[in-house]
């Protein structure tokens, strides 16, 4: 992997926007500088290009905000500007569209980062997106599962006491993703012991059913329950719903996932997309800065 860094301005990485995506009423300007750091994957001819921002107050107990769909335009700048205002790290994948084309002797492979965490997943994506190959090649697979630790070493490895992974993503109005999605979904936990008399997913009423929060942590659904739609995923999750996403991995390994999940179009800026999401951080990011 080679890293080269340089400083931005987070409106310089989110032009044309400008200052239109300011949050209304809270009186900031977003102008923290962000350091930016370029961290180079090849994979067989290809290279993938994971970006990583941080404020020089980024601080050790800011959990690391990961944007790992490229066409996800709006989560790249919830999050950019999340930490321009409150300070943090920002690691997102970039360049090319969802899924990254991975190019080798054999032709052209697609996957999806966020379903590289685990060996059942990394084979599945490979192979969704390829199907006429039986077994992608071990070298592929390999690379692949060397990626997926760069992302969580490099969300991770500053992080004192228990790591937070914090994923930021975004759905397209016209996508099946939603809280009602939950309702008594194999992946939702119902263990009665867990929940303490509280429902499953949360619901909140006269809310976006596509802006949420999934989690791994019983607590944090304690806390974020009555202040957004949240729900907790079930840890570990039995082998048949392993789609090697990152919160299928953080269950595996014990470690505290949180998904903010806001309703957005991909590729395009959308003001009242990304206001949306920074709120919704914002309330997240609370709750776990609190310290559970
Ligand atoms: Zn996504």
């Amino acid at each position: 992997m080679a890293s080269d860094a340089w400083f931005v301005s987070p409106w310089t990485e989110l032009e044309p926007a400008r200052g239109h995506l300011l949050l209304p009423g809270s009186g900031e300007r977003g102008s923290r500088p962000l350091e930016v750091r370029s961290h180079h994957f090849p994979i067989g001819r290809s290279e993938l290009l994971l970006e990583e921002y941080r404020t020089r107050d980024a601080g050790l107990f800011t959990p690391c905000l990961l944007v790992l769909h490229a066409d996800e335009v709006n989560a790249r700048a919830a999050a950019l500007l999340t930490i321009a205002a409150s300070g943090g790290r920002v690691l997102a994948v970039r360049g090319g569209r969802r899924n990254v084309s991975l190019r080798r002797a054999d032709g052209t492979w697609r996957a999806d980062p966020n379903r590289i965490f685990t060996p059942r997943g990394r084979h599945r994506t490979l192979q969704e997106l390829r199907p006429e190959v039986v077994m992608p090649p071990r070298r592929l697979l390999a690379s692949l599962a060397e990626l997926a630790r760069a992302i969580v070493t490099l969300a991770t490895f500053e992080a004192h006491g228990v790591p937070w992974l914090v994923a930021v993503h975004t759905n397209t109005p016209a996508g099946s993703f939603s809280i009602e999605r939950f309702l008594a979904a194999p992946e939702t936990e119902n263990d009665p012991g867990i929940l303490a008399g509280r429902a499953n997913p949360g619901l909140l009423p006269r809310s976006r059913g596509k802006d949420l929060c999934l989690t791994t942590s019983a607590e944090l659904f304690h806390r974020l329950t009555g202040r957004t739609n949240v729900v907790l995923q079930r840890t570990p999750l039995p082998h048949a719903l392993d789609d090697g996403s990152l919160s299928v991995w953080a269950g595996l390994h014990g470690r505290n996932y949180l998904n903010v999940e806001t309703e957005a179009p991909k590729y395009r800026l959308d003001r009242e997309a990304v206001l949306r999401s920074r709120k919704l951080l914002d309330v997240a990011l609370g709750v776990v800065r609190e310290g559970l």
